[in-house]
């Protein structure tokens, strides 16, 4: 059976505020077949780039990275906000639509040479995910790939990721 994976994410409007559509993969992660299929086409992608380690930003990031790394039987590192690793650190900021945050990841999370999959739900600006390749390059990590859930077109988020790959299920 082949799954219209667009029949598992609900569009919210006005969330988190007036004006955005939410795009809530929710549904999909609460479908096993869904969640599964998904996950495969992902793991079929990353299998075809030789990923060796997967890092994916909090939380969605997780849920995206986590069962293609256990599928693939290779490690899986995340990328946190401020104040969550208690270990040595590496950072990067990145903008957010009023101000900016920061992510951390710990310093041995990725090892030099390391061919690396970076994994989020979904691509907007891409900042998130610029902020994530910037660590894991700063690591030692070479990054073969993105893999997302979501792109959402109109943001041009692949703009600030332009010599990367980029896998994604859905685009809206
Ligand atoms: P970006 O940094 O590319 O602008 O935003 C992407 C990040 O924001 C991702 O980590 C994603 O989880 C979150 N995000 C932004 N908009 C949405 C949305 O409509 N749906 C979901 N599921 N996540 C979103």
């Amino acid at each position: 059976m082949t799954i219209n994976f667009k029949d598992y994410v609900a569009s919210v409007s006005d969330f988190p505020e007036k004006g955005v559509t939410f795009r809530d993969i929710s549904p999909l992660m609460t479908n096993g077949e869904a969640y599964a299929a998904a996950t495969d086409k992902i793991v079929e992608y990353a299998q075809s780039k030789g990923v060796e380690m997967i890092v994916g930003p909090e939380a969605r990031g997780f849920i995206v990275g986590c069962p293609v790394a256990y599928k693939l039987g290779v490690g899986f590192a995340p990328a946190r906000k401020k104040g969550k690793l208690p270990r040595e650190t590496v950072s990067a900021n990145y903008d957010l639509e009023y101000g900016e945050s920061t992510l951390y990841m710990h310093k041995d999370a990725v090892k030099p040479g390391q061919k690396v999959l970076v994994t989020d739900d979904l691509l907007a600006t891409g900042g998130t995910i610029a902020a994530t390749i910037k660590m894991v390059e700063e690591l030692g990590g070479i990054v073969v790939g993105t893999a997302f859930l979501i792109e959402l077109s109109a943001l041009n988020g692949r703009q600030k990721i332009q010599n990367y790959d980029i896998f994604k299920l859905m685009e809206y």
